[in-house]
């Protein structure tokens, strides 16, 4: 059973290529009971999201 360390690099990895069938499973697996990865991932395409329309402004993430 993965980890949240595994799961959020698989989230990270997501970002710069697409992952293989077996790593999407076992990330969607991990999403759908760890809230906290849950969350993680919500920021990750946020993140991803506003970078591909302009410069992502970093500074504005001061949660943590
Ligand atoms: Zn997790």
């Amino acid at each position: 059973m993965m980890m949240c360390k595994g799961a959020t690099r698989l989230m990270s990895l997501r970002q710069d290529r697409p992952l293989t069938l077996r790593q999407r499973l076992s990330l969607r697996f991990h999403l759908m009971m760890c809230d906290a990865c849950t969350e993680c991932n919500r920021q990750f395409d946020l993140l991803h999201e506003a970078g591909r329309r302009h410069t992502p402004e970093l500074q504005a993430d001061d949660a943590r």
